[in-house]
C-alpha cells in the first residue's frame, strides 16, 4: 500500500476506496451514489458495502475519481455509518505504517484491532463535551496591548480574569466571530473537556513521593514535549512507576492524555489502583477481560479526549487519543507485546512509531530490557536512563545455588531448599516458589514399557492434572480421563513423571501443614477474583508459601516475601530458540525481584544442574546489564537480531506436505525477486519447533537480511505473488516480521 497521501478531494468524488476485513492485501473500490456526493464520507469513516453476497462494514481509505476497475463493474456503497471519521488521521497513518511494515492486509489490521461493536457498525457513543476557552500566554502577555477591536479586547479581559470559561457562558455576550477572531490571533484557545471535568487544582489525591537522586536525574532528563524514546532501565522496585506517575501528572497539567501499556492487567491489579489512588482524573481501561460494551465506552472516552489516562494491554496501542501527550510502556521486554497470530505486530515497536508520528515522548520501562531496546540505546535511537538502586530501603537479593547433581529432590524440591523455606516461615516471612510448569506432572508414562501418552493433535505429551483426574494438552485443550492401563502393553503401572506446580504444591503442603500454600497458575486463577483473593491473603502479611508459574514473575509487589526458590533454572539454558537465554535472564531477575521488597533483604535459591554455567555466573555476579551485553556480543557474532533483520513466512495446513510445499514455492519466488547473497539469506522451509499443533502442520521459511530495505522490497512483492498461488488456498499463511518465537 502506498504512503498516506493528502486526502484528495476531487470536485465530485465518484469512487470510495474502502478497507474491509479480508485476507487480501488490497482495498476495494465502490461508487458513491449521486445522492451522497454532496456529503461524501471522509477518510476513517465507516461505510456499509456489499461484499460478495454479504454486506460488510468497511473503513474509507480515500475518495478518488479514478479506479483500476471499469466504473460499470463497481457497486455503489450502501450507506455511510459515520459522518465524522471514526479514526483520526494520525491513527490511520499508524495503521498504514503497520500494514506496510508487517506486510499484513490493512483491512484485517484495522478491523481486528477495533472494538467488536464498532466492527459491527455500532455508532460511537456521543461524548458530552464541554467547550472551554482560555487566554494563551501570548494573550496574557501582549494581547491587551496589541488588540484594537473592542469586542475582542473585552473577551480577552474576561478570559484573563476567568481562565477556562465555558463557551456556553460566553456566547450570549460574544459572537462566534469574536471567539474565532481572538483565537486566530492566538490570544485564546479552545479546550474541550468531557463530562468529568478535570480540576487541575485538585488533580492529585495523594502527594507525589519525594524522588531519590537517581529518580530525580531520570525525571529531569525526560522531556515531556515532543518525540523522544526513553528506556527507563531500573531494577524491580527502583521507582519506575513513581516516575511514570509524575510524568503523567505533568502531561495532564499540559492538557494532554497519557496512554499506559502494561503486559497483563489481571496480574497487576495494583497498577490500576496506583494510578487511581494518585489522580483525580478520568482513567479508562482497555483489556480482554472487559465486555464489548465496556471496551467501546473506554475507546470512545479515549477518542473524545475525556479520559486523561488510558491503561491497557497490547491492542490498546491502537486507541485513538484526542490530545496525545505521552506513551508509557511498562515491562517493555515482555513477550506479550507481540501478537502471536494473525496481525503479528509488536505493540512496543508500534508505540514508538506512534509516539514519533504524533510528536509525543515515550517511556519504555523495564528491569530487564530487551536486547533490541539496549541496542537502540547503543546506536543512539533511544535515550538510556538507569535507576541503579531500589527506592526506599530495600536491598538487592542474595543469590544461592543448589547443585542438583549432588542433591536429590522430592517433588522437584531439594532438602536444602525445604530447610530454607522452614527458616523463612519460622521467621513469619513469606516464600515464593517458582516452577514454570503447571499441572501435576508433565507426562504420564508406562513404568514397564516406557510408553508416553501423547496428544493426538499436537507433538507433545499430555500433562497430568490430578485434581481434575485428567490428562490435558496445554496447546490445544484436548483432554481425556487418567489412564490406569498402558495402551501399549496393558501394564497397570502408569506413573506421573516429572513435577508441575500441582505436585509441588501438594508436597509443600505436606511439609508445612500449618502454613497456607497458595498456587498461582492458569488453573487456579481462572475464576474471577481468584487472583485478587490470593493477593489479599499475601498482602495481609501472614506467613505463607506461594507456588506458581511465570504469572508470579510479573508485576505484583509482595512486600513480605524474603525467599524466592526457582526449582528449575535449567529449562532455559538448553533451548533451540536463540532468544532463550535472554528470556531466562529476564525471568530469573524478575522472579528474584519479587523478594526482599520490604525492609528485610531477600534471598534467591536457584536449583540447577549447571551451577557453574558461565551465563549464570555472569547474571548472578555481575547483573543483568553485563549478562545482556554478553548475549548481545554473541548475537552480533552470529548475525542474529537485533544485528540482523529476521522475517518468517509461516504456513500451516491440515496435511503435513501442503504447508511445506507452499513454502518451497514461496522460496523459489522469493529467490527470483532477490537472489541469496551474503546480505540476504534463506533458510527452510523448516518445521516449526512444535511441528504439529492443534491438528495443523506448521512450517516456516526464514529470511534474514542485513538491510531492512531489502527485506521490505522483497516482502512487498512476494506477498502479492503468494496471494495468487493456487496452493495458498490449501494453507493458512502469514508474514511474521521480527518474530519472537520460532
Ligand atoms: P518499580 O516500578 O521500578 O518496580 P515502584 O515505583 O513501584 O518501582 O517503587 C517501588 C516501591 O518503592 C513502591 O512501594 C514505591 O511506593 C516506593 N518508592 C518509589 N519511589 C520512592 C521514593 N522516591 N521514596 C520512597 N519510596 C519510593
Ligand atoms: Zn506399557
Ligand atoms: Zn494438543
Amino acid at each position: 500500500m502506498a504512503d498516506l497521501k493528502p486526502l484528495a478531494s476531487p470536485q465530485k468524488p465518484r469512487i470510495v476506496r474502502v478497507a474491509v476485513l479480508s485476507p487480501l492485501r488490497r482495498s476495494f473500490d465502490y461508487l458513491l451514489p449521486e445522492q451522497l456526493t454532496d456529503a461524501p464520507p471522509g477518510r476513517g469513516c465507516r461505510v456499509s458495502v456489499p461484499f460478495g453476497k454479504r454486506k460488510v462494514i468497511g473503513l474509507v481509505i480515500e475518495l478518488t475519481d479514478s479506479s483500476d476497475f471499469a466504473l460499470d463493474k463497481l457497486k455503489p456503497i450502501d450507506a455511510i455509518v459515520d459522518t465524522t471519521p471514526l479514526l483520526p488521521e494520525s491513527l490511520f497513518k499508524l495503521f498504514i505504517w503497520a500494514a506496510n511494515y508487517y506486510h499484513h492486509p490493512i483491512g484485517d489490521a484495522l478491523f481486528t484491532t477495533l472494538p467488536v461493536l464498532l466492527r459491527a457498525g455500532r455508532p460511537l457513543p456521543e461524548p458530552a463535551v464541554t467547550r472551554l476557552w482560555k487566554a494563551t500566554q501570548a494573550g496574557i502577555d501582549t494581547g491587551l496591548a496589541l488588540l484594537r477591536g473592542v469586542k475582542q479586547r473585552a473577551l480577552l479581559e474576561r478570559l484573563i480574569a476567568q481562565p477556562l470559561t465555558a463557551e456556553t457562558a460566553l456566547l450570549p455576550e460574544y459572537s462566534r466571530a469574536t471567539l474565532k477572531g481572538l483565537a486566530e490571533k492566538q490570544f485564546s484557545e479552545l479546550v474541550c473537556v468531557g463530562p468529568q471535568q478535570v480540576d487541575l487544582d485538585n488533580l492529585l489525591r495523594e502527594p507525589p513521593l519525594l524522588l531519590n537522586p537517581s529518580q530525580q536525574r531520570a525525571m529531569d532528563a525526560i522531556d515531556c514535549h515532543g518525540f523522544n524514546t526513553w528506556l527507563l532501565d531500573g531494577v524491580t522496585g527502583s521507582g519506575k512507576t513513581e516516575i511514570y506517575l509524575q510524568c503523567i501528572e505533568k502531561i495532564i497539567r499540559y492538557g494532554r492524555q497519557a496512554l499506559v501499556l502494561i503486559p497483563e492487567i489481571s496480574l497487576t491489579p495494583q497498577t490500576e489502583k496506583r494510578f487511581r489512588d494518585r489522580f483525580n482524573a478520568p482513567l479508562v481501561m482497555l483489556h480482554s477481560g472487559m465486555t464489548d460494551q465496556e471496551r467501546l465506552d473506554s475507546w470512545a472516552r479515549a477518542a473524545s479526549g475525556e479520559a486523561c489516562i488510558v491503561l491497557g494491554t497490547r491492542s490498546a496501542v491502537f486507541t485513538p487519543l484526542k490530545r496525545p501527550g505521552i506513551i508509557i510502556l511498562d515491562e517493555e521486554h515482555d513477550q506479550s507485546y507481540k501478537q502471536q497470530d494473525g496481525f503479528r505486530y509488536s505493540a512496543r515497536d508500534l508505540a514508538v512509531i506512534r509516539a514519533k508520528q504524533e510528536s509525543m515522548p515515550i517511556i519504555l520501562g523495564s528491569a530487564t530490557p530487551s536486547l533490541e531496546s539496549l541496542n537502540n540505546c547503543a546506536n543512539g535511537r533511544y535515550q538510556h536512563l538507569r535507576l541503579d538502586t531500589r527506592a526506599g530501603e530495600a536491598l538487592q537479593p542474595d543469590w544461592q545455588r543448589v547443585d542438583l547433581r549432588t542433591e536429590a529432590t522430592d517433588c522437584g524440591i531439594a532438602a536444602s531448599t525445604i530447610s530454607a523455606i522452614r527458616d523463612a516461615v519460622a521467621n513469619r516471612q513469606q516464600v515464593l516458589v517458582f516452577l514454570n510448569r503447571r499441572g501435576f506432572a508433565p507426562a504420564m508414562l508406562c513404568h514397564d514399557c516406557g510408553h508416553a501418552i501423547d496428544c493426538p493433535n499436537c507433538d507433545t505429551r499430555l500433562t497430568v492434572h490430578r485434581r481434575q483426574q485428567r490428562l490435558l494438552c496445554h496447546h490445544c485443550n484436548f483432554s481425556r480421563r487418567l489412564l490406569h492401563a498402558c495402551p501399549s502393553c496393558q501394564s497397570q503401572r502408569m506413573v506421573a513423571a516429572g513435577d508441575g506446580t500441582e505436585r509441588s504444591e501438594a508436597f509443600l503442603q505436606s511439609c508445612f501443614p500449618d502454613t497456607p500454600v497458595l498456587r498461582v497458575d492458569r488453573d487456579t486463577t481462572r475464576k474471577k477474583n481468584a487472583m485478587q483473593e490470593m493477593f489479599d491473603t499475601v498482602d495481609s502479611g501472614a506467613p505463607c508459601i506461594l507456588i506458581g508459574t511465570q504469572m508470579l514473575a510479573k508485576g505484583h509487589h509482595f512486600a513480605n516475601i524474603t525467599l524466592v526458590a526457582v526449582l528449575d533454572a535449567d529449562s532455559g539454558l538448553f533451548s533451540p530458540d536463540f532468544r532463550a537465554h535472554e528470556r531466562l535472564g529476564q525471568l530469573l531477575v524478575q522472579v528474584a525481584g519479587r523478594s526482599g521488597r520490604g525492609n528485610v533483604a531477600g534471598k534467591v535459591i536457584l536449583q540447577t544442574h549447571q551451577p557453574d554455567h558461565p551465563l549464570l555466573e555472569v547474571l548472578i555476579n555481575q547483573g543483568y546489564s553485563h549478562y545482556a551485553r554478553l548475549l548481545s556480543d554473541q548475537r552480533q557474532l552470529l548475525q542474529l537480531p537485533p544485528f540482523n533483520q529476521l522475517t518468517l513466512i509461516r504456513a500451516d495446513a491440515d496435511r503435513p506436505d501442503s504447508a511445506e510445499a507452499f513454502l518451497k514455492q514461496a522460496r523459489r519466488i522469493a529467490e527470483s525477486i532477490l537472489s541469496p547473497s551474503p546480505a540476504l539469506a534463506y533458510l527452510g522451509p523448516l518445521p516449526a519447533l512444535m511441528e504439529k499443533r492443534n491438528s495443523r502442520y506448521r512450517y516456516l521459511l526464514q529470511i534474514s537480511g542485513e538491510r531492512r530495505s531489502d527485506l521490505n522490497y522483497l516482502l512487498s512483492r512476494l506477498v502479492l505473488e503468494l496471494e495468487k498461488l493456487p496452493a495458498a488456498r490449501q494453507v493458512r499463511w502469514g508474514v511474521d516480521v521480527d518474530p519472537q518465537e520460532l
